[in-house]
This record gives structure tokens, C-alpha cells and sequence, in this order.
């Protein structure tokens, strides 16, 4: 491990980390030695990573957390802070990415999304971020999309929510800027997780097509032909949480195989 990479000492919150990113980013960061509260609503998922971690020698503990209701995220900062002592690191992965054409986005589903994706990331981050700057080091990093910084057909709220996320990411940058603290977000293609196996089956149940060929449909869209792995995503976090990365803030990076170039 680089000593750039180096996180003994730190503690981190992860949501959605009970499986695909979210889990990838919590032994990313535990085996760099830090200490991880493992937030998501399904106890046994998020149990799971957190023993796996212990039973390598890690520290981590499972809180049930949903981000979209402020209740249950300030009991997870309580708990969070009562287990770690403080939060250094705030990782909003939690997400959740239905599709659908306009005239079939109802407004329950339009505003589940952005409760998910965009309130649980403001949420979260509100909670810890003043402490981060009380202390003079933190690190926030937001897993948007690369439908973040473009739209495609169906995903009209998934892509507003991910936009909306990097306007976030940017301002409360541009606020902490001068305190130790940076904010980031990574923009990943599709990535081979339980989100993208639902988009595939979503794909092959409304067209016809086979599971196979609905999957060729997604890796036609990366110029790799290939699903990103998880812990691609997880180094990229783990980098933007290191001391190398001190100094990248407010950015969004792309990890797409080359699919937007802009
Ligand atoms: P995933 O396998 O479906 O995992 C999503 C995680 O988020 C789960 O742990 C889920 O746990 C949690 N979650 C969902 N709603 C939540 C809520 N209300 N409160 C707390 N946790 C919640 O998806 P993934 O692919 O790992 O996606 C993780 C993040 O990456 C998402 O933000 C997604 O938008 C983003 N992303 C994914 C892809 C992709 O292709 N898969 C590409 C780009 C970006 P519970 O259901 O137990 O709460």
C-alpha cells in the first residue's frame, strides 16, 4: 500500500454498502486501514460485509441506514459517530436506478429517485462535512454516473438525479475548499452489479430480446465492450480519499472506457 493510500487512522461511512460498489468501496477502504460503518437498509447485506471485514483483521460495523429519510440518517451519524469517535469519510453511494419513457415516470417515482440519489446524498453529507472542517481533513466522495454529465432515452430522473448531484458536489466544494476537505464524485459506466443485471432483465422483459443480447445492447455503449468491475470504482474512491488526491476537488471523474470524450 502506498503510503499516499495510507488510511490507518481514518474512519468512513459507505452507503449502499452492502453489496456491488458500495461493499467494493468498504473493503477498498478497510483494507487501506480504515475504520468503515457499513450503512444500507438490508441488515443481513450490509451484516455480511461488515463480518467479512472483521474476519480479515478489519474494522467495521453495520448500520441500518435509509438515506432518503432524514430520521433514519441522523440516528446513522449518532451511531456512526458513537462507534468511530468522528467521520473523516463520507462516501454516498447509495442509489437507486429505475427507467422508464417520460409519459410512464410517475411523480412517486420521479420523486423516490431524487429522495434516494440526490436528498440521501445531501443528507449525509450535511451530517458529517462540519465536522470534517472543524478537524481540518475530510473527504466526500458522491458515486454519480456517467448519466450525470449526459442523458439517454428512459432515464430522465436518474439523469436529473445525477446531475443533480454534480452541481452539489461542485458548490459544497467550492464552500470547504480552503479547510482540508474536498469533495468528489466518480462518474462510472455500467458497472457489472445487481443495478445493471435489473437493467438487463428491465431491457429483455420490454423488448423481447434475450438476456444475452440485452446485455450486448449496454456493452455496445462502451467503446471497452466490456461492464466495469466494482473495485475499479473502489480504487478510484480510495484514490480521491488519499493524500495523493489532496488536492483534486469539486471534479467528476469519468470512468467510462472512453464513451464521452467531451
Ligand atoms: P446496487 O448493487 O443496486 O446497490 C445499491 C446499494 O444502494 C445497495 O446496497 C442498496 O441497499 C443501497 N440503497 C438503495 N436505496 C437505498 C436507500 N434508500 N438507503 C440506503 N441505501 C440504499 O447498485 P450499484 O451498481 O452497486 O450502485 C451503487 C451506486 O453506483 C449507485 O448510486 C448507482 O447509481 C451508481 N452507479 C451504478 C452504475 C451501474 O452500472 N451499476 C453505474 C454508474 C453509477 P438496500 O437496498 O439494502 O438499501
Amino acid at each position: 500500500m502506498s503510503v499516499l493510500n495510507n488510511l490507518t487512522g481514518k474512519t468512513a461511512v459507505v452507503t449502499g454498502g452492502g453489496r456491488g460498489i458500495g461493499a467494493a468501496v468498504a473493503r477498498a477502504l478497510a483494507d487501506a486501514g480504515a475504520s468503515v460503518v457499513v450503512a444500507a437498509r438490508t441488515q443481513t447485506q450490509i451484516e455480511g460485509v461488515a463480518d467479512e471485514l472483521r474476519a480479515a483483521g478489519r474494522e467495521a460495523w453495520p448500520v441500518v441506514c435509509d438515506v432518503a429519510d432524514p430520521k433514519s440518517v441522523s440516528d446513522m451519524a449518532r451511531m456512526a459517530t458513537e462507534q468511530l469517535g468522528h467521520v473523516d469519510i463520507m462516501v454516498n453511494n447509495a442509489g437507486i436506478a429505475p427507467s422508464a419513457p417520460l409519459h410512464k415516470i410517475t411523480l412517486d417515482e420521479w420523486n423516490r429517485v431524487l429522495a434516494v440519489n440526490v436528498t440521501g446524498t445531501f443528507l449525509c453529507t450535511q451530517a458529517f462535512v462540519p465536522g470534517m472542517v472543524k478537524r481540518s481533513w475530510g473527504r466526500v466522495v458522491n458515486v454519480a454516473s456517467i448519466a450525470g454529465k449526459t442523458g439517454a432515452k428512459y432515464i430522465a430522473a436518474y439523469s436529473a438525479s445525477k446531475h443533480a448531484v454534480l452541481g452539489f458536489t461542485r458548490s459544497v466544494a467550492a464552500e470547504v475548499a480552503a479547510s482540508g476537505v474536498t469533495v468528489n464524485a466518480v462518474c462510472p459506466g455500467y458497472v457489472d452489479s445487481d443495478m445493471t443485471r435489473e437493467t438487463v432483465n428491465r431491457i429483455a422483459g420490454k423488448t423481447g430480446l434475450s438476456r444475452e443480447k440485452a446485455l450486448q445492447s449496454l456493452l455496445d455503449m462502451s467503446p471497452q465492450k466490456r461492464l466495469i468491475e466494482s473495485e475499479e470504482v473502489a480504487h478510484t474512491v480510495l484514490w480521491l480519499c488519499g493524500d495523493a488526491a489532496r488536492s483534486v476537488n469539486g471534479e467528476a471523474i469519468v470512468m467510462d472506457g472512453g464513451a464521452l470524450l467531451a
